[in-house]
């Protein structure tokens, strides 16, 4: 007899790969120190909130208790979707409605709700351009859809539009696009958004319904050398913004972020509803309410990035000179890099002899990388050097 849904089974008794090389990192300090193991395995922000969070929750707490650990709305504050829209407004010239603002938990809880309310139909499909996070096949498969690869043009990692466009179909619904991309660190160019932006207009033509782009943002401003990262809101009309404060303001345990619906998207307002609707169902409504109120006093705010860029060249220029092939991150926090046999497990396997650990890129959707997240201590970046070396050595 089957007890439990067999897709939840599933995915509570999958491990991540990262979690489980990271839960293999904890034990191994245990046995050989933590000085002794080089853990590029998880994603946790290493740099300190900017102090106007530690100040604005100092503020907080002298004031009303009852007001500010009550419910909001639903959908957040108003004066903090007001503060987001301002906030865009400025940053990236394009007006966004309050109202077509949900506050979130985090990323993920935006991801979840927007494939909830935009999927339709069981089997509709949802194109995620890999390399990917990997939740997104989970968020997906919960929405009753199926999650369609796209594999990026491999001499850059930006848009293939050929193998692009070929993953598109008439039960597309939607496309998930993640600039700066966890894992790639690539930050998707004004060309590749608008290939992209045209592919998806066409097949909405022959549709008769609008394909939504879901634009999974939570590394917007972890972009290096002063690199631009697009609105995608100027680029196509039917977006939904994912966005998090988790990593811009080194907070993702407390778990805040908003969702934005594409100023000119069609039918703004139902989608705005479905939206709404998805977030009760799936129980995401009134996000953490000394968050929403931290953030509104803090947005705009960052924390200090550069060190993030100081330990991408360190990484970077150091693996290039052993003789890796590194993708160059233009932003976030991860290296995307080509594992020297095929098989990109049984090479991270390889790595845990010299305490590298390094994650397999097979569910990212890429398979034969490894993915290195550099928020780690510039210290370890470097004693982890002859590791790397040595574990070259072995392929030469
Ligand atoms: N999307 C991407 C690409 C991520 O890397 C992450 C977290 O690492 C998330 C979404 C979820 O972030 P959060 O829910 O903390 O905002």
């Amino acid at each position: 007899m089957q007890v439990f849904p067999e897709k939840p089974l599933a995915w509570g008794k999958a491990r991540s790969c990262i979690r489980e090389l990271a839960e293999y990192g904890w034990s191994r300090r245990e046995e050989i120190g933590a000085e002794n193991v080089f853990d590029f395995s998880l994603g946790n922000p290493s740099i300190p909130a900017p102090a106007g969070v530690n100040a604005a929750i100092a503020e907080l707490i002298r004031g009303d208790s009852v007001a500010l650990h009550g419910y909001t709305t639903a959908a957040g504050v108003l004066s903090l979707r007001q503060r987001i829209a301002e906030d865009y407004g400025e940053g990236f010239g394009i007006a966004l409605e309050p109202n077509h603002i949900y506050v979130t938990c985090g990323a993920a809880a935006g991801l979840a709700i927007s494939l909830r309310a935009l999927l339709v139909a069981p089997g509709d499909e949802v194109v995620a351009l890999a390399p990917f996070f990997p939740e997104y096949r989970v968020f997906t498969e919960a929405s009753g859809g199926t999650l369609v690869t796209s594999q990026p043009r491999f001499s850059d990692f930006q848009l293939d539009p050929e193998a692009f466009e070929r993953s598109l179909g008439p039960r597309t619904r939607a496309v998930i696009i993640n600039s700066p991309n966890n894992p790639s660190g690539v930050i998707l160019s004004r060309e590749s958004l608008s290939a992209l932006a045209s592919a998806m207009r066409r097949q909405s033509e022959k549709n008769g319904a609008p394909i939504w782009l879901i634009c999974d943002e939570p590394y917007r401003e972890l972009a290096y050398d002063g690199a631009e990262v697009p609105s995608a809101f100027g680029v196509y009309d039917d977006t939904v913004l994912c966005y998090s404060f988790s990593k811009s303001m080194s907070i993702p345990g407390e778990r805040i972020g908003y969702l934005a619906v594409g100023p000119k998207a069609s039918y703004a307002g139902e989608a705005y509803a479905a939206i709404m609707g998805a977030g009760r169902a799936l129980g995401y409504v009134n996000p953490p309410s000394l968050f929403q109120r931290v953030v509104e006093r803090c947005i705009g705010q960052t924390a200090d990035v550069s060190k993030y860029l100081e330990n991408r060249n360190l990484l970077l220029g150091g693996l290039r000179e052993i003789g890796y092939e590194c993708i160059e991150p233009q932003g976030a926090f991860y290296l995307f890099v080509k594992s020297p046999e095929p098989d990109a497990k049984a090479f991270s396997e390889r790595a845990k002899k010299y305490e590298l650990l390094l994650v397999p890129s097979d569910d990212f959707g890429t398979p034969g990388y490894v993915r290195l997240a550099y928020c780690v201590s510039k210290d370890m970046i470097s004693r982890a050097m002859p590791a790397f070396r040595a574990l070259m050595a072995e392929y030469k």
